[in-house]
């Protein structure tokens, strides 16, 4: 490579001239495009859109303002929801009309942030090591800045899709509830959203060590059951202890849950995965992530006793997560009671988990009531012209690095899409250390250089899946 002193020394002085002196320009959108999707993100952040404390129409009110200012009519802009605190945003981008529309979705609330939970202000975007900090960095505003400040781009461009691009920024999707967004527009403008196909987060780059190691498409999740287990108790005075007691009834149904593990299993998506962990692995996991995929239960039980996400990957699983009980220091307990979370695998029944937990909780005078109305969800099909063009925008950019279709263990609003029979791909091509994700946590943050490539990722494949013949 004769030509290689050069090229550094030229990447060197065009790094020097950017104002994101750290980000590697060959990998990323020119500086224009980056400075307005970093705009649009750090605005996106500095709103607070908690889903209990906070509001998501300003959210949704400042993306609507950069949409118009981009010359985007009234009439493709749709603001509304279930509440005044609550709108969503959805705008179309007119396409020839030749395919069924596509649907980009990223939902606009965050996971409340205090501030002294953390070492900075989780509503300031600020930059620090090469990362962006603020709540809602990763989880969801990224992505929802990117779909805005490239839609705008290809309306700069006088791109013409094959068929209509819909973004969506939706409210309440870490709340849920009466407010969740997707839930609302399906029910009350579906004409809105209505498409062939929906891209969402749920899938991100995995990276170990400043290494990427996969670029994940999710195709299915785990969804929710929440349990109520309840001991009644007829109670009395403290000073004269019966055998019969609430808690420690409750606390025994409880140990016997710990002790308690689902089947391990593999699913078509989990069977992939495993196998393409297989690929990348090395060392002593490596043929264990292999027979994994094959069915091994003994590779199966060393993969879930070694990672709380393979394990999680691989079963079922239901854990106490919270606690009451008792009415008085000096009295018997009447009622004792812990809340079960489950996430359960999309083939995986309520009833046979409710009928599951009866069985291991073992004891009839300990109630197990399901909470709520949980709903299992579909996974998507994968659509090979979907897989197609994330394989080829992946190598594009990062050369070597695979596509991994996941199922995950946390549930979004793609649930809602796939139930409606909308299909729904998680992916964003942008990466975090898979040891230190920090979603829904303290000083949450996204790479720098992470950010730009999702953006340049996500432009790219946005364009490729919205013509008939992939844009080569
Ligand atoms: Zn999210």
């Amino acid at each position: 490579m004769p030509k290689m002193k050069t090229f550094h020394l030229l990447r060197w002085i065009i790094a020097l001239s950017l104002p994101y002196a750290s980000v590697n320009a060959q990998t990323t959108r020119p500086e224009a495009e980056r400075t307005l999707a970093h705009d649009i993100y750090k605005e996106f952040v500095e709103i607070q859109s908690g889903f209990t404390t906070g509001a998501t129409t300003p959210v949704a009110e400042a993306a609507a303002a950069r949409l118009r200012a981009a010359g985007f009519s009234e009439s493709d802009l749709f603001l509304g929801g279930a509440s005044p605190k609550k709108a969503n945003l959805v705008v179309r981008y007119h396409g020839t009309g030749a395919l069924k529309p596509i649907l980009l979705l990223a939902h606009i609330d965050v996971v409340e942030a205090q501030r002294e939970d953390w070492s900075m202000d989780p509503f300031q975007l600020i930059e620090r090591d090469g990362f962006f900090y603020g709540r809602g960095t990763g989880d969801d505003k990224a992505q929802a800045a990117i779909w805005i400040a490239n839609l705008i781009q290809y309306k700069k461009e006088g791109f013409k899709p094959d068929r209509d691009i819909i973004v969506a920024l939706t409210a309440d999707e870490e709340g849920g509830g009466p407010y969740n967004g997707v839930a609302w527009l399906l029910k009350n403008h579906r004409d809105l959203i209505e498409s062939e196909f929906a891209l969402n987060e749920g899938g991100w780059g995995e990276e170990s060590k400043g290494k990427r190691i996969s670029n994940d498409l999710q195709v299915s999740e785990k969804y929710v059951v929440n349990f109520r287990l309840e001991v009644r108790n007829k109670g009395g005075h403290s000073s004269m202890p019966v055998a019969d007691n609430a808690i420690y009834r409750l606390a025994a149904a409880l140990q016997r849950l710990a002790n308690f593990g689902f089947p391990l299993k593999t699913n078509e998506v989990t069977a992939a995965y495993f196998q393409e962990m297989a690929k990348i692995e090395t060392g002593a996991m490596k043929e264990d992530l292999a027979n994994a995929g094959k069915g091994s239960q003994d590779a199966m039980q060393r993969l879930a006793a070694a990672s709380p996400a393979w394990n999680a990957t691989l079963r079922t699983t239901c854990v106490a997560t919270l606690l009451e009980g008792g009415h008085a220091m000096n009295a018997l307990p009447q009622l004792a009671a812990a809340t079960v979370n489950c996430r359960v695998l999309p083939e995986d029944s309520v009833d046979y988990v409710q009928s599951t937990l009866q069985k291991v909780v073992a004891d009839d005078q300990v109630s197990v009531k399901i909470l709520g109305q949980p709903a299992p969800g579909p996974a998507s099909a994968l659509r090979p012209d979907v897989l197609a063009a994330v394989s080829r925008a992946t190598e594009a950019l990062w050369p070597g690095v695979p596509v991994v279709p996941i199922m995950v263990m946390g549930a979004t609003d793609g649930k809602a899409l796939r139930i409606a029979g909308i299909p729904t791909y998680g992916i964003q091509g942008i990466f975090f250390d898979r040891d230190d994700i920090r979603f829904h946590g303290r000083d949450e943050r996204l790479g720098i250089q992470s950010f730009y490539e999702g953006h340049a990722f996500l432009y790219e494949l946005v364009k490729s899946l919205s013509k008939s013949k992939p844009i080569s």
